[in-house]
């Protein structure tokens, strides 16, 4: 007998009949003699359908108020036949710390997870969230019911972590964007980290993150067929020899410019203090001293974060002094190609540049990673820019 966690995206339970197909599942799993803990979503849509209510009662609504909100999208799904239990985060013993709508994992206890399973029963709990210590409602931030799957894994040691979702497994590239995309059959955690966090929403990078940490190995499948699907685990040697497992493309991307900062010690800890009291995510960083003495700078973030960075630089630019100057630029977006096999062969960068020039795609700021190379270039570019990358490594299928 197994202990398999099953994890039912949005989509896998978007329709009363898709749940209906999510539990004949859940019970097969269990028939075959299993022991199982199935992990659900709200159903596709109904967690922006709840953002939108709070925000039509206040523009900016209160991020604890918003939390208690929220988790209820994941706790609609119950009922999903005889001998199946369910629990919301807080009663699966997940407790969690950090701030509202974002919160982070503090510890598991399966106590009656266990009893409950130990008694026959199918689990049935609420992805998304938990409770603080405080017993205030958090969620895990968007996609994280894959964070709560691969958590209870970790917690209630599973033999075995399923993600299922509307697609076979991790592809090459977004499928909906490269239609000749391939169905990756393994990739190692930090080259799911590198796509997930640049963009691969098919699993949250936090989730990964967990995975790794905790040494989960998961397979992502889709919930509608049998096919096998992706699984993600330790690098293992033969990994290497892929140079390009996966491009990842992120949308809605902004830089901020600042010129004429005088060149005195100390300004990039002044402008970087403010944005990160600000909790502005920072992506790329560039700077150089232009050859009128002073220095630019260039930031790259999520584009709904533009407006809070400039209210935190506002300060600061009054600091520095009279010459310096904040230009911004939104409608950008970052495509990233990422393998473990980059480490060992040279001429990537050639070969994706020579794609996206020969495509006549204009190229802005650039940063790397051992295992990953990442580029900005306009919005309307960046699907066309991910087909002809994809094609240059023949990626496809
Ligand atoms: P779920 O509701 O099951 O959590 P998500 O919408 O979060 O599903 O993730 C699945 C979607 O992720 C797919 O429909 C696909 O469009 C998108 N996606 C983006 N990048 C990739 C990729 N590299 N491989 C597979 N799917 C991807
Ligand atoms: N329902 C939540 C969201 O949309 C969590 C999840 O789907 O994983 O972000
Ligand atoms: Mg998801």
């Amino acid at each position: 007998m197994a202990l398999i966690v099953q994890k039912f995206g949005g989509s896998s339970v978007g329709t009363i009949d898709r749940i209906r197909n999510v539990a004949r599942r859940i019970h097969e799993t269990a028939r075959e003699g299993n022991q199982v803990v199935a992990v659900v979503s709200a159903m596709s849509g109904v967690t922006d359908k709840l953002i939108g209510l709070a925000r039509e009662l206040s523009e900016t609504p209160c991020e604890r108020e918003l939390d208690v909100l929220m988790a209820t999208g994941e706790q609609a799904l119950h009922e999903l036949g005889e001998k199946a239990v369910s629990f919301t985060g807080a009663q699966a013993g997940i407790t969690t710390f950090g701030s509202h709508t974002r919160g982070r994992i503090h510890n598991i206890d399966p106590t009656l997870m266990n009893k409950y399973l130990l008694e026959g029963n199918i689990l049935i709990c609420a992805g998304f969230q938990g409770v603080t210590e405080e017993g205030m409602v958090q969620t895990l931030g968007r996609g994280g019911s894959d964070l709560s799957a691969i958590a209870i894994a970790a917690a209630l040691k599973a033999d075995v972590c399923q993600i299922f979702t509307d697609v076979d497994g991790v592809y090459t590239c977004d499928p909906r964007v490269v239609k000749d995309a391939k169905k990756i059959q393994t990739l190692s955690y930090d080259e799911m980290l590198e796509m997930a966090s640049n963009g691969s929403k098919v699993m949250q990078s936090r989730s990964v993150e967990f995975a790794k940490k905790f040494g989960v190995v998961f397979e992502v499948r889709n919930s509608m067929n049998n096919n096998p699907g992706t699984i993600v685990q330790e690098e293992t040697p033969s990994m290497e020899a892929v140079v390009i497992r996966g491009i990842s493309i992120d949308r809605n991307q902004a830089r901020v410019t600042i010129t004429g900062i005088p060149d005195q010690i100390g300004y990039t800890a002044q402008i970087l203090g403010a944005l990160a009291e600000a909790e502005i995510n920072l992506d790329m960083i560039l700077a150089n001293t232009a050859h009128d003495g002073y220095v630019r700078q260039s930031f790259t973030m999520p584009s709904n974060e533009l407006g809070r960075a400039q209210a935190a630089l506002k300060p600061v630019m009054a600091a520095l002094g009279s010459t310096v100057k904040v230009e911004t630029e939104a409608g950008l977006a970052k495509l990233s190609l990422v393998g473990i096999g980059m480490r060992s062969h040279s001429g990537v960068g050639a070969t994706a540049f020579k794609a996206l020039a020969d495509a006549n795609i204009k190229t802005g700021m650039i940063s790397t990673s051992e295992i990953k190379i990442a580029v900005m270039v306009d919005e309307s570019d960046i699907e066309e820019a991910a087909r002809v990358v994809h094609k240059a490594f023949n990626l496809g299928a």
